[in-house]
């Protein structure tokens, strides 16, 4: 089929789909109202208008399997509501109704077992909202929901407007989106591309415990970290992002961070509590994590998520003036021999452990983007792919997908066949790399710990800046 007739039977299967999934005119929104009544303990009413085409007898049931123990006075407007297991039944059917129940937010703390359904420190609590919001078993394709915080209640979360509410589909529901509760400091940070545009904001919560860094500070390093990322990226891939800070005590460095995926995806950061500002310019760990907000969830990609952002981390920090090009290369001279032997003896798919997953991506990415860029004339990297990842709506907040999914993306921003050879030999399979081969057409030399570079080499340039050789031609095989 040529491209015209492909794109024409798109926009009637398209058309046919919006027809099917359109919102009934006369479909009510539900509304999940989420009101903060007490303190000590700290207690949520959660009160959920629901509506259904015809009369129905209702099932209400949590997005996680964390137990229910933190819930209670659940209610139902239109009839007797009976508990089964750690889910509500309505007992006669109805077409609409509002259920009405209590959150205790402590003993939910208590109950939840990984950072994805939630984590407090101190007096605040990060929330999954797939943890405590009843959703009826059944939601129809179409239908919209409202979810509001009510009561003037201190709340950060990435999808709240200014009036601490959001309208989208129920299904989002299901899903990990974070609310955070109690002792937060919070703020909203703006998003700007170096011409002056505004590309998005950023909402950062500062959980509670002791912390030497001003709040402004931390805010300000979140500006500056998305604005490189979205140098980088060449926009935001994310319209909705959380930044939660951990502080951890006795601690002056950033420890560790992880990225939870979802309609509004959220970097969670551990910081230690006397961490002053030059350390946080100097961290990568931060970046790192942002990073992965350009690289969409995969079933088996796991290590390629992790090589992009290892491999990428360094040379977003050398463009944005936070590490010198001798410190970009001596990092990746030292920790690219440690994939080296998941390439060379079985394969990525077959990557394990640290040095597998992160170095091992990490060099497949820069076998990649050195091949591209030799070709190209350093106009086109590795990086292309994922502003194409973009376009072609493969995010993180888009769902899971299969690795095949996304490398078929992502080859087609590269010219000639360069992706599908390295990943048949790299990937598929395993072959000898030609390390030291590779470092010396990038002008690096290493002489036992020291790492010498050329001076102004054209190829090795193109690679830490992402732009075109300043002067000569491409090499040829
Ligand atoms: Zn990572």
């Amino acid at each position: 089929m040529n491209r015209g007739g492909w794109i024409a039977t798109v926009n009637v299967v398209a058309t046919m789909f919006l027809v099917a999934c359109r919102t009934p005119a006369t479909a009510p929104t539900w509304q999940y109202r989420i009101r903060v009544i007490d303190q000590q303990p700290l207690v949520l009413e959660v009160t959920a208008h629901v509506a259904f085409p015809s009369s129905q007898p209702c099932r209400f049931l949590l997005g996680q399997d964390i137990g229910a123990s933190f819930l209670s006075q659940v209610e139902w407007s239109a009839g007797t509501i009976r508990r089964d297991g750690d889910q509500w039944v309505t007992e006669s059917s109805s077409s609409q109704g509002t259920l009405k129940y209590r959150v205790n937010v402590e003993d939910l703390g208590r109950a939840v077992r990984r950072v994805e359904q939630g984590k407090s420190s101190g007096r605040s609590w990060m929330l999954a909202w797939n943890t405590f919001l009843l959703v009826p078993e059944s939601v129809p394709r179409w239908q919209q929901t409202r979810v509001s915080i009510e009561g003037g209640a201190k709340v950060a979360c990435a999808l709240l407007d200014s009036s601490n509410e959001t309208i989208g589909s129920a299904h989002r529901l299901r899903r990990g989106v974070h609310l955070v509760f109690g002792q937060v400091e919070r703020g909203r940070v703006p998003v700007v591309a170096d011409d002056g545009q505004l590309l998005g904001s950023v909402e950062v919560a500062l959980m509670d415990g002791p912390m030497q860094l001003p709040h402004a500070r931390l805010l300000e390093r979140v500006t500056e970290v998305f604005a490189a990322a979205a140098e980088f990226w060449e926009g935001l891939p994310v319209d909705s992002i959380l930044v939660s800070f951990f502080p951890i005590p006795g601690r002056d460095d950033v420890l560790f961070g992880k990225v939870l995926s979802s309609p509004a995806p959220t970097v969670c950061v551990w910081i230690g509590a006397e961490c002053r500002p030059d350390q946080l310019r100097d961290d990568w760990m931060f970046m790192h994590e942002v990073l992965h907000l350009g690289f969409p969830m995969t079933r088996r990609g796991k290590w390629l998520d992790e090589g992009m952002s290892t491999y990428f981390e360094p040379l977003v920090r050398a463009r944005a003036g936070w590490a010198t090009e001798q410190e970009v290369w001596e990092e990746l001279v030292r920790g690219m021999p440690r994939g080296r032997a998941t390439l060379e003896q079985r394969g990525m798919l077959q990557a394990r452990g640290i040095d597998g997953i992160y170095w091992g991506g990490a060099l497949f990415c820069l076998l990649v983007d050195h091949e591209i860029r030799r070709r190209t004339a350093g106009k086109q990297g590795l990086e292309d792919g994922l502003r194409r990842l973009f376009a072609d709506d493969l995010c993180i907040d888009s769902g899971v997908f299969d690795l095949s999914q996304v490398a078929r993306c992502l080859r087609s921003a590269y010219p000639d066949n360069v992706w599908d050879d390295l990943w048949a030999r790299y990937v598929e399979g395993s072959a000898p790399v030609p390390l030291e081969e590779l470092w010396g057409s990038l002008g690096i030399r290493i002489r036992g710990e020291q790492v010498e570079l050329d001076a102004d080499h054209p190829l090795r340039h193109a690679l830490l800046t992402g732009q075109p050789l300043i002067s000569g031609n491409p090499q040829k095989d």
